[in-house]
């Protein structure tokens, strides 16, 4: 008689099964995304001494911190590394969205750390160290983890400069974001958050790691959108002012990203010419209907249409594999308004990728984190694990269609080598 097998295992090892060209690491990766991870005492306590997760934009996580018991929030790491173990894991990294009430666990055996999903051990857990800038401060006192955090391994600087949104309120942010509502959290928690990022303490931040770090590839400036002004400036004028002034400062140093809206194409063109490389304006769902929805306030003030011209009017300006337009993938199967199937969720989101890739633009994902303080994930949980695995083939199978290398600025693809922790698309694209 065949042992019984955990349900959510049993899930992950079906899918397996019915989708063997889809690594078994990628599909546990994209199931801790959408779940979360719980970490026991004596864990955290370990992960406490390595690299921790700085919050660098919005939660991340599927609880509050009020209903972190252990001090999570202060303990967990920002990414963890899985290896080895009883599917032979090549490496992969995943990052850490807390959920106490996971069925993934992180627990301690033997002194090392090891993920295990219902009890049962799936792979090894290896924790980074925190750089050396980590430990920091600027002359005002600020530490680095605030102002000029790293993720992807260390790969990747994320510059968040304006730790709000302008789209406020129901009826206005996007419906699966919680950056305002995390601002708020952070500093109720005591965390050091600076809400508006001065140029100067960026650069003096990149000094510091400038001279002590050899692992940063890359930078991206991003923050809340701007729909009126902040400090007297629009939308362009406040963010064009950080590449422009790191250009300056360490010309060619990172691969310098940008997280904007969609902007007009004489914006676009100040942001090319302040030295960014790639650009990212986010169009979040595909769906027309959807879209209006889920990001109300986009829609409102730019529109659905406006937006995707806008994609392609950069691709003019910047080439178009330096445009790469995110979408958060899960959302269009959330409830009240999104697809109830899978076929239907998919055939939707290949069809944006189809638009974008046949024009040569890079469109990417994460995966969809339902954070209980945005207004989607307050009343419900993510997307189901098929529909995630379905999309990594839609999008691996378009791109290789399209002819399109993997996204410029992320690092190596491929299992074992790729570090970007949000999705598993990079895990399951050849190397390059
Ligand atoms: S534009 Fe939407 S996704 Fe971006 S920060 Fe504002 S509310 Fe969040």
């Amino acid at each position: 008689m065949s042992e019984q097998r955990p349900s959510a295992l049993a899930e992950v090892e079906a899918l397996a099964g019915r989708y063997p060209d889809i690594p078994i690491e990628a599909i546990f990766k994209e199931d801790l995304l959408r779940r979360g991870m719980a970490w026991s005492a004596a864990a955290l306590e370990v992960a406490s001494r390595y690299k921790p997760k700085a919050y660098f934009i919005f939660s991340f996580d599927l609880v509050p911190i009020a209903q972190m018991d252990q001090g999570e929030n202060l303990k967990a790491p920002e990414e963890i590394r899985l290896s080895g173990g009883p599917y032979g894991f090549r490496p992969v990294v995943v990052s850490v969205r807390l959920n106490p009430a996971s069925p993934y666990r992180v627990e301690c055996l033997d002194g090392a750390p090891a993920m295990q999903l219902q009890g049962r051990t799936i792979a090894g857990v290896e924790l980074q160290k925190s750089p050396e800038y980590y430990r920091r401060s600027l002359s005002s006192g600020k530490p680095i983890i605030d102002i000029a955090p790293t993720i992807e391994w260390g790969y990747l600087l994320y510059l968040t400069a304006f730790r709000l949104c302008q789209y406020f309120g129901e009826k206005e942010e996007c419906q699966f974001c919680d950056i305002n509502e995390n601002y708020r959290q952070q500093k109720k928690a005591g965390r050091p958050y600076t809400a508006v990022k001065s140029v100067e303490e960026v650069l003096e931040a990149l000094e510091i790691i400038a001279a002590t770090d050899s692992e940063s590839r890359a930078y991206t400036v991003t923050g809340g959108s701007i729909t009126s002004t902040l400090e007297g400036k629009s939308e362009v004028d406040f963010y064009v002012r950080y590449p422009e002034a790191i250009e300056k400062k360490f010309p060619g140093r990172w691969i310098s990203k940008m997280v904007v809206q969609a902007l007009p194409r004489d914006e676009v063109e100040r942001l090319r010419d302040a030295g960014v490389a790639i650009y990212h304006p986010n169009y979040e769902v595909w769906d027309k209907r959807l879209f209006e929805i889920l990001c109300a306030g986009k829609n409102r003030y730019i529109g659905r249409d406006e937006w995707i011209g806008r994609i392609l009017d950069a691709a003019a300006v910047f080439g178009p594999e330096r445009v790469i337009p995110n979408f958060v993938a899960g959302i269009e199967m959330s409830r009240p308004a999104g697809f109830s199937s899978i076929d239907d969720a998919i055939s939707s989101t290949g069809e944006g990728l189809d638009f974008f890739m046949s024009r040569g633009v890079s469109p990417r994902f994460t995966t969809w984190c339902p954070e209980p303080l945005s207004v989607l994930g307050r009343t419900q949980g993510p997307a189901p694990l098929e529909y995630h695995v379905r999309l990594l083939r839609c999008y691996r199978d378009l791109r290789k269609k399209h002819g399109l290398k993997a996204p410029l600025g992320y690092g190596e693809p491929g299992l074992g080598r790729a570090a970007f922790s949000v999705p598993s698309f990079i895990d399951v694209l050849p190397p390059a």
